[in-house]
């Protein structure tokens, strides 16, 4: 559903993504791993367009990648911040009917009906005529994958989702992601949640320094790592 052929991305000079050759399969959940500055946020975010690369070619939903089809691909491929990126002057419902009628073309009663159902889903539609501000991290967190899952993508990307939260605020968000892994959509997950990791995806991603490194089920990627590399940076964080 999602290929990268020799991608490479430079900012000005600092080359930030190098030759990345992956594909990544319909249905699957994919977690990215590495150390800080390794490439993953600038990776994921090449999925949806929000960074552009240099060369190679990057196909989505078997589109190439390119600015002239990026609305269409973008429609597909949803979105989930570490810091939430909600509207704090909107509620948690205007949050979520926003883009389905704007983009969507639904009229206000479709798109609320849409938008409590997945409300309903992430287990949280008794706070919809709150202001983000007035909702916990985790809350607010739960209701940004509700407003990605308005827009029925194909595929979720997740860019570090709990590191902005508390400990007891982490799982209840981890435990939606996993309840939507369940469903088989397909989610690409920047994450440190090595018991998510373990548990969800089918295949781990360890990049350093803006290449991939090395690439397998997590049981083999974290009790048989191949690579030196991903040997050390194993042994510092588990
Ligand atoms: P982290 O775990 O800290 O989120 P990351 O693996 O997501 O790190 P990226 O954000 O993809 O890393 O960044 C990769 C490298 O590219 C870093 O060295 C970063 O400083 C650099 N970089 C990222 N965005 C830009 C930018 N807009 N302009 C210049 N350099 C950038
Ligand atoms: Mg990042």
């Amino acid at each position: 559903i999602i290929t990268f052929t020799e991608v490479n991305k430079w900012y000005g000079e600092f080359h930030a993504l190098k030759s990345i050759n992956l594909s990544i399969h319909k249905g699957e959940r994919l977690v990215i791993c590495g150390p800080s500055g390794s490439g993953k946020s600038t990776l994921i975010r090449c999925i949806n367009g929000l960074e552009q690369y240099d060369s190679g070619q990057i196909t989505v939903n078997s589109h190439l990648l390119d600015p002239k089809n990026l609305k269409a691909v973008r429609g597909k491929v949803g979105m989930v911040f570490q810091h939430f990126n909600l509207f704090p002057h909107m509620t948690v419902l205007d949050n979520l009917t926003l883009a389905p009628r704007r983009t969507l073309g639904l009229s206000k009663a479709e798109a609320e009906t849409l938008a409590i159902q997945y409300l309903e889903r992430v287990h949280i539609a008794h706070q919809a005529n709150k202001f983000p501000g007035q909702l916990s991290g985790g809350q607010q967190q739960r209701v940004a994958i509700a407003r990605s899952l308005c827009m029925k993508p194909d595929i979720l990307l997740f860019d570090e989702p709990t590191s902005a939260l508390d400990p007891e605020m982490i799982h209840e968000v981890l435990d939606v992601m996993k309840e939507l892994a369940d469903e088989g959509i397909t989610m690409v997950c920047v994450t440190h949640e090595m018991g998510f990791a373990r548990k969800v995806a089918d295949r781990v991603v360890f990049m350093d320094e803006g290449e991939i490194v090395e690439i397998a089920p997590p049981a083999l990627l974290f009790d048989q790592p191949q690579n030196t590399r991903t040997q050390s940076f194993l042994r510092k964080i588990l």
